[in-house]
């Protein structure tokens, strides 16, 4: 076991994971490794699984070798329950990190990093292991147990780490449903910090219903999940398409000649996948989905759909 006390940071600016490695030590962590590449971070993490382990994770949004997409559905190819903590740089990033979030990413972190961040997001993380592991003891529901302050306290938390959140989506992470749930959001609603938008459409889980899924993006030609983004250049000349990076002084690595004017004898293909395993590209990569809840694979054309309310969270000043 001993899940508890790993972690895995995955961040390529050293200053910043021995940070997070000292407040993960604060906080009683005692299994703390650090890498600074995607490749790097992957590796020590099948070595943590080699030993039944699985490392809570801190990874950077940015870095220099690989897509933030390409880690996390590595990642949870090999164990969909692993909790990971994405660190941003900024707003700017939000889009895409909405989209993450929406990946199945457990939480998100703003840079400059906090330790009451982190304090906030650990105890969450805690809470709701204990949870979870009181709950497969006692089988049935158990909602009474907790109490309103606590439930309404995960509420406030949840719309501090996301801007929009549907009905399910609260209910799920909260791992149950009552009658407070509804409530606190009608309060919070009333006082104007919350507004209700359209109801919001959700993958499912086909086996156990849970919205609670994460997208798991592979290579069409290989199925590997070990791809990046980037741009090629097509040499019109020889045929030659690879890497921007291998273009050096502007000589194709094929033919050696020169590359002299952009859309006359070569062409720039942003936004490229290319993968890492079998060097193949795409303008577009494959995705399955997989439930955090069963470990359940599946195509999005087999997925179950769920409606409930959407909550967005009105700006604060
Ligand atoms: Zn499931
Ligand atoms: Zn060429
Ligand atoms: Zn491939």
């Amino acid at each position: 076991m001993g899940s508890k006390e790993s972690v895995l940071i995955i961040e390529d600016s050293p200053a910043v994971g021995m940070l997070l490695a000292e407040f993960m030590r604060k906080l009683g962590y005692t299994d703390i490794k650090t890498a600074e590449t995607g490749r790097a971070g992957i590796s020590l993490f099948k070595q943590f699984v080699e030993k039944s382990i699985t490392p809570l994770i801190f990874l950077d949004y940015n870095l220099p070798d690989s897509t933030a997409n390409s880690i996390m559905s590595q990642i949870l190819s090999i164990k969909p329950f692993t909790k990971i903590i994405i660190e941003t740089a900024n707003g700017k990033e939000e889009e895409s990190i909405k989209e993450v979030i929406g990946l199945g990413a457990y939480h998100y972190l703003q840079k400059p990093i906090h330790f009451n961040d982190v304090e906030k997001i650990i105890t969450i993380l805690e809470e709701e292991e204990s949870y979870l592991a009181k709950k497969s003891r006692q089988s049935d529901a158990m909602e009474e147990d907790i109490d309103e302050t606590k439930i309404a306290e995960r509420i406030n938390f949840i719309f501090q780490t996301n801007n929009q959140v549907s009905l399910n989506k609260i209910i799920e992470i909260l791992g149950f449903s009552n009658n407070f749930i509804e409530s606190y959001l009608k309060k919070l609603e009333k006082e104007g910090k919350i507004i209700s938008l359209d109801t919001k459409k959700e993958v499912a889980c086909n086996q156990c219903d849970s919205i609670r899924t994460s997208q798991v993006f592979f290579c069409p030609n290989c199925k590997s999940s070990d791809f990046k983004l980037g741009k090629l250049i097509e040499h019109y000349d020889c045929g030659n398409i690879t890497e921007e990076n291998t273009y050096q002084n502007d000589i194709c690595p094929n033919c050696k000649k020169e590359i002299k004017a952009l859309g006359v004898d070569y062409r720039v293909m942003k936004n490229h996948y290319m993968c890492n395993n079998c060097k193949d590209f795409f303008p577009e990569i494959s995705t399955n989905y997989i439930c955090l809840k069963c470990e359940n694979k599946f195509r999005l054309e087999e997925a179950r759909w769920k409606s409930s309310v959407n909550y967005k969270v009105v700006n604060r000043q």
